[in-house]
């Protein structure tokens, strides 16, 4: 049999970490394309941007928080709603918590369905699961477009560039020293996971990501990107896979293929490009039945339920 264990089940080797520093005031937690965290240190302050996917994780970083200042972690911001991002927030005890309004609204739609969905997908990374709180990661507080927080005299926008890894996202950047937190709306030798995507959309808001010229970038998933050249390479490969599989999937609803049939092109189709990218395998059976949404009847993504996940897996891997 060469039936593909479910989603990242079978993938149980721990990943190397690394704490890069970008400039006095900002750091990256990058692991080999497991998520990444970002940590900004500020006057009066630091500010955590995704948290790891449980309170024993976020340990870790706050280790490596601890080797280079003792200013209190005041803020958590969650730049999606994603549970692998959201739910070690407890750990950090922070004043608050920030996030966007769409953030949070997804939230409030769907953020159990995620919870238990993420945690089916990939146990890996939810080490010591049982030390997440019942319940959900909320936010204090809710912004819409743009906002502004200060840590002492180092401003910290956070800003909606637009939809595109979800209808959420948001980015931290530091304007004086052109340094972005991406979530996962960049990624880098790392397959974007598009479950929840709106392929239309996502060009566009790295166009806009780029046109605020950031020298640095943290992406979501894969090492920080330390020079110019590299924040493009980041930019251009997350554009190029979106793209491709849109134009992939979508010639294929247009010769009036099923599900089925455009995800054994697609996949064919961006292997040779994509399948080195980590967690390639895993992501694609949703990035192409969420691009196959978009492409015929879904605006929305629809809600991902650990049953309906294991539905799709049968029936894309089976
Ligand atoms: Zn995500």
């Amino acid at each position: 049999m060469n039936t593909k264990a479910f989603a990242s089940q079978a993938d149980l080797e721990e990943k190397q970490v690394s704490f890069t520093k970008l400039s006095d005031n900002a750091y990256a937690y990058t692991a080999e394309g497991d998520p990444n965290t970002g940590v900004i240190v500020g006057d009066d302050a630091v500010m955590v941007i995704d948290t790891q996917a449980t309170p024993v994780m976020a340990q870790d970083v706050i280790r490596r928080i601890r080797e280079v200042t003792d200013k209190p972690i005041k803020y958590v911001v969650l730049s999606h709603y994603h549970a692998v991002r959201v739910l070690g927030a407890s750990g950090y005890a922070p004043e608050h918590i920030i996030a966007s309004r769409d953030t949070y609204d997804l939230i409030v739609e769907r953020g159990e369905q995620d919870k238990a969905s993420e945690i089916g997908r990939f146990p890996r990374l939810f080490r010591n699961v049982e030390s997440v709180p019942a319940g959900l990661t909320w936010p204090t507080i809710t912004f819409s477009g743009r906002m502004s927080i200060w840590l002492g005299k180092l401003e910290v926008q956070l800003i909606q560039l637009g939809r595109g890894h979800t209808k959420g996202d948001t980015v931290a950047w530091l304007p004086e020293q052109k340094i972005l937190f991406s979530g996962d709306l960049v990624e880098f030798d790392a397959t974007p996971y598009a479950g929840d995507a709106y392929f239309q959309d996502w060009p566009q808001t790295l166009d806009n990501i780029a046109a605020l010229q950031p020298r640095a970038l943290v992406p979501g998933r894969g090492a920080a990107l330390t020079t110019p050249e590299q924040v493009a390479a980041g930019l251009a490969g997350t554009r190029a896979f979106v793209s491709d599989m849109w134009a992939q999937v979508k010639a294929g609803v247009a010769a009036g293929q099923a599900l089925n049939a455009v995800y054994k092109a697609t996949y064919a189709a961006l292997k040779p490009k994509y399948g080195h990218w980590v967690i390639f395998d895993h992501c694609l059976p949703f990035d192409v039945t969420r691009c196959y949404d978009e492409a015929t009847n879904h605006v929305d993504p629809r809600v991902w339920t650990a049953e309906r996940d294991r539905q799709m897996w049968q029936t894309l891997e089976g």
